[in-house]
């Protein structure tokens, strides 16, 4: 018998069938054994050790991250530690490693120098490599993925996705996460049909059950039977006829019936999703989400790391538009090698551009790569969660610096680089005709803002219905900011989720949306949108809907 899982919200549209492949999270907590010899054990670390060693010599060849893991795992100091725990203590090896890597660790937190900080989670790193080995468990859960699978997990980490292969990986399913959580991002810009946040996922699946998702409507099916199949085959031929035909639209500027052009771009966290994006004929990337190369990392990316990157971005986009995202770390996105305070309400808490006017060596090591970037196209800068004109005032005092030290150094950048901020914050709606006397464009970002007008948690599955952006009160203040930014003549875009949906599409443009910056895979969707309207029309539209005070009334009309 087959069994079905409906879901509200889709993550990343698609159909799939495919066998399943559960990802069971390993758990690296050493076991609690009395020994029997201590030759034994240290001759198990000595096997785990020359084995990982020999991981990460070859891993080290082409990553500066690993050169790190190279040093410790070569390091004396660990390799003693261990033993001496085995042979003076009567310890067994796997508590001997797990002591050994928290006391060295340890060390090295407690230093003043920020660099030597960081190496606390390289140390971590080094020590669950070689507790894998000792457990028998591999650290690549993907690595014995060799035919065509949907990856079932309890949650999936940006580093976690970029180890899958795409070859094999034709979908996924997670039990945590929400829309607009990273791993649904993530789906979206990879193109892979994905449902996140499905309570009971990893316990209805068994490894090798077949699944059949059309993660467009939110509904899976475990073993369908051949009815099932039948139905779902069908649909994956309907889905993979309308992709062709709005693939038929990738060549066609984004123009309205009566002449408004609007621009569509991408948003991207790394250089493979803008190698992907700027396959599809994009106007350029509205949003780079700068914290991914942070996070896909095992210290603060250096100035030259970055601009290596940025620089990367410029010259793919081509001399269109390449926006990045000043660090936008806190709140749900945390660094492997930065201790966070605990925080009461960490979405309210220390994140963002506070993190940034904070740590301003970090900040400056960032805007100088941007601005070294800008050397090699149309890059722009862009400042999130500002709250306040000291800060935008603060942020480019510091900007200002970066640029007279660049200066001095001869170094090339664009002196007339664009600065906008992000529109996600009550405050900077209301205010939003003054700040922008001071920025060159706005973004809203639908995804916070939402979550603060509304004060509903965006990743808070059991209030999930109430995250809604349809709701009068982000409309209205989607108007408010486009109107305040139109009377200061600045651009005004949106790279929150709700710029991909196709049914605001018409309202967006209506209200006067200059730019809308979403998943590449979703563009030629909202693309049909304007296509098929008039901005006369949209207007109207647009106006009509808001005379709904409700957002049951906002739905219902959306509906007819
Ligand atoms: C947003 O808040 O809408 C946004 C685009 O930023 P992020 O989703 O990265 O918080
Ligand atoms: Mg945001």
């Amino acid at each position: 018998m087959s069994k079905k899982l409906v879901v509200e919200k889709t993550s990343s549209k698609g159909i799939v069938i495919d066998k399943a492949y559960v990802i069971q999270k390993i758990d690296l907590s050493p076991e609690r054994y009395t020994i029997s010899s201590k030759e034994d054990e240290v001759s198990k670390f000595e096997d785990a050790l020359n084995i990982a060693k020999q991981e990460i010599a070859n891993l080290a060849k082409g990553s500066e991250i690993f050169a790190g893991h190279n040093m410790i795992i070569e390091d004396i100091t660990l390799h003693d530690a261990v033993i001496s725990k085995i042979n003076d203590d009567s310890k067994n090896v796997q508590i001997a490693l797990s002591e050994a890597i928290e006391e060295i660790a340890a060390i090295f937190h407690m230093m003043d120098d920020e660099y030597m900080k960081e190496r606390a989670a390289d140390v971590k790193d080094v020590g669950s490599r070689l507790m894998c080995k000792l457990k028998g468990v591999s650290n690549n859960p993907f690595e014995n993925i060799k035919e065509n699978v949907v990856i079932i997990a309890e949650d999936l980490t940006p580093s976690d996705t970029a180890l899958i292969d795409l070859n094999f990986v034709k979908g996924f399913i997670t039990e945590l996460g929400g829309v607009t959580s990273h791993v649904s991002i993530i789906a979206r810009n990879l193109g892979l049909p994905a449902l996140v946040g499905v309570n009971g996922i990893m316990s209805s699946v068994k490894e090798g059950d077949i699944i059949a998702m059309d993660a467009s409507k939110g509904n899976i099916v475990i073993n369908p039977d051949e009815n099932e199949l039948e139905e779902y085959r069908k649909l994956e031929e309907e889905f993979k006829k309308e992709e062709e035909l709005l693939k038929q639209l990738e060549n066609l500027k984004a123009v309205t019936k009566d002449g408004r052009e609007v621009q569509l771009c991408a948003n991207v966290g790394n250089i493979l999703d803008i190698e992907m994006a700027v396959k599809h004929n994009i106007d350029g990337i509205g949003l780079f989400r700068s914290e991914c190369v942070y996070m896909d990392n095992t210290h603060f990316p250096t100035e030259e790391e970055q601009f290596e990157i940025y620089k990367k971005a410029a010259e793919l986009c081509n001399g269109k538009e390449v926006t990045i995202r000043t660090l936008d770390i806190g709140g749900d996105k945390s660094l492997p090698y930065y201790k966070f305070d605990f925080e009461e309400n960490p979405f309210l808490g220390w994140r963002a551009i506070r993190i940034s006017l904070e740590l301003e060596d970090v900040f400056k090591a960032q805007l100088k790569a941007i601005l070294r970037a800008s050397a090699f196209g149309y890059v722009r800068i862009m400042y999130p969660m500002i709250i306040s004109i000291e800060e935008i005032v603060r942020a480019n005092q510091i900007l200002e610096e970066c640029k007279k030290e660049l200066r001095e150094a001869n170094i090339k950048f664009d002196e007339d680089i664009e600065v906008g901020m992000m529109i996600e914050t009550p405050a900077s709606v209301i205010l939003a005709e003054e700040f922008a006397k001071y920025v060159d464009f706005f973004s809203i970002g639908t995804n916070d803002l939402t979550q603060y007008m509304l004060v509903v948690d965006r990743g808070n599955k059991r209030i999930a219905d109430m995250y809604n952006s349809f709701h009068p009160v982000v409309l209205e203040s989607i108007k408010k900011v486009i109107e305040a930014g139109h009377k200061q003549n600045i651009k005004v875009g949106m790279c929150g989720e709700f710029a991909s949906d196709a049914r605001a599409a018409k309202i967006l443009l209506g209200l006067g949306l200059d730019e809308f910056s979403m998943s590449a895979s979703e563009i030629n969707n909202v693309k049909k949108q304007i296509l098929e309207t008039s901005y006369e029309e949209a207007k109207n539209y647009a106006n009509q809907v808001l005379e709904n005070k409700t957002v049951e009334s906002v739905m219902e009309f959306l509906k007819k």
